[in-house]
């Protein structure tokens, strides 16, 4: 651990001083480069629901969220989690931004998700997210690599047990259980293919709750990681070579995919899906294309294609759906840096509303 970075014992004895009737709420946004900002704010005392929470506002032009002679940009709370840090009744919020004239800010998604997810509710969307990300240490090197040198080539590493073979285990355990305690959908971890590259999948989430989950999970991971000195990176392939880049695959099943002869609803999905790749690549992710390469597990970000269990393809089909003849599908193509707001709403215009 970095000792310039946190001095958890230290801080352990003030947090452990009684706060009165008081409660501290973290206001958490998205900003301009798809990063997370946060901000605190006491609150009289501990809240039930979203409603009871206050509009609050930021300096845009400090973000890069709006121009410097007309900056506020205004949040308002839309989910609620438990705060893992702070304890108690403190909260964390999810919130939406808006520009001073009422209009949602450029980098709130979850504005147009949400009325997309309200138009689509009848075939009640769920989504489950692959989130994989990569950790570099203080020194700027993916976390654990030897110095001066590579650790072997990939093979012992996904789901690896053992030192040499996974990195930062101890990061990863906290960053699970805090996401439990928060209230998060977690549903699993895995160490990946590339030696300091995890994944943590949330999900089935209904709608707009997807994105809820997924970002609150990214911050939780980001915040914690602080305290190790570590640095998440969602680049979708943060080191050249024959490493394996970084994904967020999108499982997908709605009232029609679950029901017997789901399916024939699928592969009707898929059709639509194949005719709108483009427009999904749009927002599948920055610098995605260095990813979608055709190898390294991923079908080329030219061409659209499908299979069962086949890694290789843009959307896969679990082997087990494919013998249940209903369930889900999985959408390989998002990077892992995608605001899943977007990739969401992309996946229920494309399959449900066009
Ligand atoms: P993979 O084999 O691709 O690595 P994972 O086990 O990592 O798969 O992730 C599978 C994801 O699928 C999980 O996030 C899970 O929540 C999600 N999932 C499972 N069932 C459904 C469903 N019916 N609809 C949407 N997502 C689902
Ligand atoms: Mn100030
Ligand atoms: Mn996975
Ligand atoms: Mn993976
Ligand atoms: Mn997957």
């Amino acid at each position: 651990m970095n000792p310039h970075v946190s001095h958890p014992a230290l801080l352990q004895k003030y947090l452990e001083l009684p706060q009165g009737d008081k409660i501290q709420a973290e206001y958490i946004w998205i900003d301009a480069d798809g990063g997370l900002r946060c901000k605190t704010m006491t609150l009289p005392g501990p809240v039930k629901s979203v409603d009871e929470l206050k509009e609050w506002n930021f300096d845009g032009s400090s973000t890069g969220q709006a121009e410097g002679h007309n900056s506020d940009v205004f949040l308002r709370p839309a989910a609620i989690f438990k705060d893992p840090f702070r304890r108690g009744d403190n909260i964390l919020v999810i919130a939406e931004t808006y520009n001073n004239d009422g209009t949602p800010n450029k980098y709130n998604h979850r504005y147009q998700c949400a009325k997309t997810m309200e138009a689509a509710k009848s075939h009640d969307p769920w989504f489950g997210l692959e989130q994989e990300y990569t950790i570099f240490g203080s020194d700027g090197r993916p976390y654990g690599w030897p110095v001066g040198g590579f650790p072997g080539p990939q093979g012992p590493y996904y789901c690896g047990v053992g030192a040499g073979k996974v990195y930062a285990r101890d990061m990863i355990e906290a960053h699970y259980r805090a996401c439990l305690y928060a209230g998060v959908t977690i549903s699993g971890i895995n160490a990946e293919v590339m030696p300091s590259q995890w994944e943590f999948q949330v999900g089935p989430c209904p709608g707009k709750d997807m994105g809820d989950h997924l970002w609150m999970a990214r911050f939780l991971l980001i915040r914690i990681a602080e305290e190790w000195g570590i640095t998440v990176s969602f680049h979708p392939k943060p080191l050249e070579g024959d490493w394996n880049g970084a994904g967020c695959h999108t499982n997908y099943s709605t009232t029609g995919t679950r029901a017997e002869g789901g399916m024939k609803v699928i592969e009707e999905m898929i059709e639509k899906l194949s005719k709108r790749h483009a427009e999904h690549i749009e927002v599948y992710g920055t610098d995605n294309d260095l990813r979608l390469s055709g190898r390294h597990e991923t079908a080329h970000i030219g061409a659209f294609s499908s299979g069962v269990a086949n890694r290789g393809c843009s959307i896969r089909i679990p082997k087990s759906v494919a013998a249940e003849g209903k369930g889900y599908f999985e959408d390989r193509r998002p990077a892992s840096n995608i605001d899943p707001y977007q990739v969401c709403n992309a996946m229920v215009e494309s399959t449900l509303l066009i």
